[in-house]
This record gives C-alpha cells, sequence and structure tokens, in this order.
C-alpha cells in the first residue's frame, strides 16, 4: 500500500513564476491528508490529478500567509462541488476567525462539516490516531507560533504463512492468534507459537514535515530514523547571518539535522525566491547529507 509525498507547492513567501508557496499531498495506505496550503493548492491539487474525495484532515503549520491562503479557495470549490463529508482542519491558533470572517462577508454558507482543532504550540503532542496512521506535532522555533508534523504508519498485522498451517492442520481460528502476534493452543493443549506461522510485517513508515524554523536540535529526538524528512531551507549557507535573523534554516543546516537524525532521505524546500537555480544549494546539503533531494512541484516521493 502506497505511503508517497506529492509536492505542491516549494517556494517561501515569495512565490516565483513556476514556484507556488508551501503544500504537500500526503497518501498514507488509504488515507490522504494535505500539509499546508499556500495560495493556489486547489490549482496544483488539479495540475497533478490528485483526488480529494477522501481527504478529510488538513495540517497548517503556521499562520504566515504562504502557508493557509490557498484554504481559502480550496474550501469554496468543496463547497461548489457539492462535499457533504467533514473536513478537520488542525492549526495554531486563530485560523477559525480569520476563515470564518471571510466566509461570512462574502455570504459563503459551507454545505460540509468544517472542524478547526487548535494544536498546542508549546508541547508536542498527538493530534490524530486512525487504524493507519498516527500523527504527532514537532515544536517549532519562528517568529509566530508554529508546528511541524510527524506522520507514522501503524504497525501492520503478521502476515500469516497459510500454506504452513494447512500442513499442520491448524484450523482457521488459529489465523485469528497468530496475526495478532499471540500463540495458538488447540483442544489437546499443544501450543503454537505464531512465529513459525507467520512472516513479519514490514517496518512502520514515517514521514515528518518542518516548516518554517530556525535550526532546532529540540526536535531530534522525535525525526530520529524518520524515513522521509522534509525540511525547509530558505537560503544557502552563506546567508546563515539571514536565516537566523528570519527565523529560517539554511541547506547545510538542514542536512547537518537530516545526518544527527540519521533519516533515509532529507527533502528541501520552502525556498526563497532570490535562487533561479536551485542546484547549489542541493550540492551544498549533500556535501553533509548525500540522500537529499530538492521537493519540486510535481514530484512524488515514495517511502
Ligand atoms: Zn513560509
Ligand atoms: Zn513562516
Amino acid at each position: 500500500l502506497p505511503f508517497e509525498v506529492t509536492i505542491l507547492g516549494c517556494s517561501s513567501a515569495t512565490p516565483t513564476a513556476d514556484r507556488h508557496p508551501s503544500a504537500q499531498f500526503l497518501q498514507i495506505r488509504n488515507s490522504t491528508f494535505l500539509i499546508d496550503c499556500g495560495e493556489g493548492t486547489q490549482i496544483q491539487i488539479m495540475r497533478f490529478r490528485l483526488r480529494t474525495h477522501k481527504l478529510q484532515h488538513i495540517f497548517i503549520s503556521h499562520l504566515h500567509p504562504d502557508h493557509y491562503l490557498g484554504l481559502l479557495g480550496l474550501l469554496c470549490t468543496f463547497n461548489l462541488q457539492g462535499r457533504n463529508t467533514p473536513l478537520t482542519i488542525f492549526s495554531p491558533p486563530g485560523l477559525q476567525e480569520v476563515i470564518y470572517k471571510v466566509f461570512n462577508t462574502s455570504g459563503v454558507v459551507l454545505q460540509y462539516e468544517l472542524v478547526f482543532e487548535i494544536v498546542n504550540t508549546s508541547q508536542p503532542e498527538i493530534i490524530l490516531e486512525t487504524p493507519e496512521v498516527l500523527v504527532q506535532t514537532l515544536i517549532l522555533q519562528h517568529r509566530i507560533p508554529t508546528v511541524g508534523y510527524l506522520f507514522r504508519e501503524q504497525p501492520t498485522l503478521l502476515k500469516i504463512d497459510a500454506a504452513k498451517a494447512a500442513l499442520f492442520k491448524l484450523p482457521f481460528e488459529a489465523f485469528k492468534y497468530f496475526k495478532r502476534g499471540e500463540d495458538f493452543v488447540d483442544e489437546s493443549g499443544q501450543r503454537f507459537s505464531y512465529k513459525d506461522f507467520t512472516f513479519p510485517p514490514p517496518a512502520p513508515r514515517s514521514f515528518a514535515y518542518v516548516s518554517d524554523t530556525i535550526y532546532t536540535e529540540e526536535i531530534l529526538p522525535f525525526i530520529f530514523e524518520t524515513d522521509l524528512l522534509y525540511h525547509e531551507a530558505t537560503f544557502m549557507h552563506d546567508r546563515l547571518d539571514r536565516a537566523k535573523e528570519t527565523f529560517h534554516t539554511t541547506s547545510v543546516q538542514a542536512a547537518e539535522l537530516a545526518k544527527k537524525a540519521n533519516v533515509k532521505q532529507l527533502l528541501l524546500g520552502h525556498f526563497s525566491a532570490r535562487y533561479k537555480n536551485l542546484e547549489p544549494l542541493l550540492e551544498e546539503a549533500r556535501e553533509v547529507f548525500p540522500d537529499t533531494a530538492l521537493a519540486l512541484e510535481g514530484l512524488k516521493f515514495t517511502v
């Protein structure tokens, strides 16, 4: 089953002709999620032919306009398309007031249920748990309250070695125990270890979304050995002073964090409009952490 991130926007506050503000679309097994929703996100969703009928949860990192302005258009389009299933938006405080100010001014009445969940911006917490996914916040250090999001796949059940179970003439009922990692004891009292009749499940996959923030190692224990880490890299390292001033990260710093966290792959994004060519930014990051890629729009990253 898929675990895939599609990049919808990779620009920082000022967009360019070919780079939109932040947004990413995440598919984990049968669930889809939207993370940040910069201006133009709904058009990017159409451009890359993503399906939103299963979308139930949107995660906003912070209330700088390049991370949420696209919500207004997207929520209205869902309304016009006749959406009738609930939608939950997680964000730092203040978003609900902004959205309803606009909707009330414009006379927009939503035909579907919109739920706002305010995340704690000073303490990490688990905010969503479904049979497929667990989502928790990461506390970031930016000019206004900001969180990142960590998505972890729930462990899957053990896979039954049915042919072997048949060889031992085990009843179908035994499978129920084995799947949960429990032994099965038959009527005569004979014990069958689940280890002998199952294959180990694949390791749960994970993705961390970290934007925007000054370099912070406080998130290190949470993102340790994450499969895929998206980290903002607004500037190249020669502009470290500017990054610190504006509470952003350089490409080299993002790579250093990825290395310390021992992640499998690093994605860089949230690029300053000053960089026409992003290759030098990628190259200096790769010198520190080779498994680095640019989160360019339209690219899909499979975990
Ligand atoms: Zn931003
Ligand atoms: Zn910001």
